[in-house]
């Protein structure tokens, strides 16, 4: 059976990033029409750093509204002048971009930072104040913290001020701890900051990548996925089912949480969100 979610209560959204050869483009074309059965709010194009795909990011966007659908192009500031965000920004406006996912981003290391902008909150800020209400505006948000935050309560701080800024909602960092996630909301909203914060789910498939990306970005693996991911050792089947399952019972628990959508860090595939949608229906 084709799972389809036409019926769906709850908007889903998948996170795409540039494909680097010819072919990548071809298999992401046929990952992105499987996606669109799930009928997805908009699909979202990773910007990579420094702007190193901004051609890339530019071209899938591109794609995607062709295709009839909705896109949202990340965009991020580390690094970047205000002129050359100016320009950016018009054409993203001469695209027919509607939705921006607005990052800091981060520099490879080796770079130094330069550029006009220090956070993410300053980008939103700019965006706000150059094209006014052209654009629907997500940001970041870290129930885990993000890594390079002074504190937790800074950290929450930062993200208020991104909201403050002028950004409509967030989407978080991925985590396989729902309290995380809820707990965030709940003191987001005590400060006053209730804008929808959206939960990014991270399919597991793999081992490796998923501890390699976890170290990067801060994202905590709890101690039980993780033993049972390394007694798996190279089964690949049995990292897949197993990480089917978690993947399922975290969207379950937000679904039953209340949470305004689910946004998928799809890694360019399709199999794993069919599963995991198909087991969840009906949303
Ligand atoms: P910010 O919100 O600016 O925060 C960065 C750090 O600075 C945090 O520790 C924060 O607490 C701190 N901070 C913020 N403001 C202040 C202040 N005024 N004073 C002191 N400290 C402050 N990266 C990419 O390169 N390309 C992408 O396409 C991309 N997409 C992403 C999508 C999502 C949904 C998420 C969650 C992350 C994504 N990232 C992407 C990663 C992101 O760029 C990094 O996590 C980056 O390190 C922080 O970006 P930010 O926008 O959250 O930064």
């Amino acid at each position: 059976m084709t799972p389809t979610n036409k019926t769906a209560q709850l908007p889903i959204s998948f996170e795409l990033f540039p494909p680097k050869t010819p072919e990548g483009a071809i298999k992401l074309r046929a990952t992105r029409q499987a996606l669109y059965a799930l009928n997805p709010e908009y699909c979202s194009v990773t910007f990579g750093a420094g702007g190193s795909t901004q051609a890339g990011t530019f071209a899938t966007v591109t794609e995607i509204l062709a295709e009839g659908r909705v896109a949202a192009c990340h965009i991020s500031c580390m690094g970047a002048t205000k002129a050359s965000m100016r320009e950016q920004l018009a054409t993203l406006k001469a695209m027919g971009v509607k939705r921006l996912v607005a990052l800091r981003g981060d520099l490879p290391s080796g770079f130094g930072a330069g550029g006009d902008f220090h956070y993410a909150s300053e980008l939103v800020a700019f965006i706000r104040a150059e094209t006014g209400d052209a654009f629907h505006i997500e940001v970041a948000a870290y129930p885990e913290i993000h890594p390079q935050a002074r504190s937790a309560g800074d950290d929450l701080k930062s993200y208020a001020a991104k909201i403050k800024a002028g950004a409509n909602s967030a989407i978080t960092q991925y985590f396989y701890n729902s309290d995380a996630y809820f707990r965030f909301v709940d003191d987001a909203y005590k400060m006053g900051v209730d804008v929808p914060v959206v939960p990014g789910i991270m399919p597991i498939t793999s081992s490796s990548q998923l501890i390699r990306f976890s170290d990067m970005c801060g994202a905590e693996i709890p101690r039980w996925i993780r033993l049972r991911l390394q007694g798996f050792a190279d089964d690949t089947a049995s990292i897949k089912s197993f990480g089917l399952d978690v993947t399922t019972d975290l969207c379950d628990q937000l679904r039953n949480g209340g949470v305004p959508g689910l946004h998928f860090y799809s890694m360019n595939q399709s199999a794993p969100m069919l599963e995991v949608l198909q087991r969840l229906q009906p949303l």
